[in-house]
């Protein structure tokens, strides 16, 4: 199938950006990547009246480090260029760990962290790390600007807070805290498939080697993101322990409420969150220690 009959516009600016979605509304889509929107098109899943391309806009595709130490990442970056940048890697390494499982290299030299994120596919890893790193997105429209925390951002399967008028400018990330290791553990069918299930973790020392701090967010077991809370409380303060890492992810798999589909069933996927979260708390804590020592 061909993509059905639209106006192609492929402003300059931002602001030019801006006001073609102001004029087009819930009739117009933007081309980031495309690596989820042409599909979309040619299978007739998503008939826009105009696209606007936003590859002009190269202000938007920076990675740059704030005064404080934290990341504003454009939201036209290339997942390829996020793999490779050594600021990502030294600053939010969760990102650079998740990038080998997002589609094939060839995919991530066209797929920006908007796109990703703009997209909210539930079983998308970057959604799911955004929301363990607390980013916070910059959603600018002609109206004006407003900042979203990455878990309000995610509504639904393939369903965000942003309004049909607003563009996904800008992901911030808060800086990366001392003694703090990340991973990213999923289980697909093929390596760069999507995730049957996954799950994003942090975990942050304190200076006597106990948890200071957990983020653990299981993706692909529900139609959007989850922060696995109660999980998360039960490692606060606690020696790390294979034993408290089990218990964590019984409580990350009471917690996520996954439907059967056609790769595997609730119990299975229920299942994955609780064996993933205890293996990317342990494999957090190994690099947690590495840069602690
Ligand atoms: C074969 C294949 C395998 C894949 N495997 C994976 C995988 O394993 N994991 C994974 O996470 N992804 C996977 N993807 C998807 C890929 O990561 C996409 O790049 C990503 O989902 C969309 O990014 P994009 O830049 O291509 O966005 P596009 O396809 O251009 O756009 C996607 C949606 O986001 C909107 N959008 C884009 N940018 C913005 C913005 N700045 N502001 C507001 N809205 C915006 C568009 O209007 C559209 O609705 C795969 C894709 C393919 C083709």
């Amino acid at each position: 199938m061909k993509p059905p009959r639209f106006a192609y516009h492929d402003p300059a600016t931002v602001e030019e950006a801006l006001d073609l979605l102001a004029r087009h509304g819930d009739g117009a889509r933007l081309l980031a990547g495309g690596q989820s929107l042409v599909p979309m098109l040619n299978f007739r899943l998503a008939r826009p009246a105009h696209l606007v391309d936003i590859n002009r806009l190269t202000g938007l595709a920076t990675v740059e480090v704030g005064g404080a130490g934290g990341l504003m990442i454009g939201a036209l970056v290339r997942q390829r260029a996020l793999e490779r940048s050594p600021a990502i890697r030294e600053r939010a390494p969760l990102i650079a760990q998740a990038m080998p499982f997002v589609g094939h290299p060839q995919i991530r030299s066209r797929g920006t962290l908007g796109g990703s994120l703009a997209h909210a596919d539930p079983a998308a890893e970057l959604p799911a790390v955004a929301m363990a790193l607390e980013a916070e997105l910059t959603l600018t429209s002609a109206r004006g600007r407003r900042r979203v925390a990455a878990e309000d951002f995610f509504v639904a399967a393939l369903t965000t807070a942003m309004a049909p008028d607003e563009l996904l400018t800008a992901i911030m990330l808060p800086p990366w805290p001392a003694r703090t290791g990340s991973s990213l553990q999923e289980v697909a069918i093929r390596r760069g498939d999507f995730a049957l299930g996954g799950v994003a973790a942090t975990l942050t020392l304190d200076a006597a080697g106990c948890v200071a701090a957990a983020r653990i967010v299981c993706f692909g077991v529900g139609p959007r993101p989850l922060r696995a809370r109660d999980a998360e409380r039960s490692l606060s303060g606690a020696s790390p322990s294979d034993s408290v890492f089990v218990e964590a992810g019984r409580l990350a798999s009471a917690a996520v409420d996954p439907s059967a589909d056609i790769h595997a069933s609730a119990a299975y996927q229920r299942r994955l969150a609780g064996v993933l979260t205890t293996r990317a708390l342990s494999a957090s804590l190994a690099a947690a220690s590495a840069v602690a020592a």
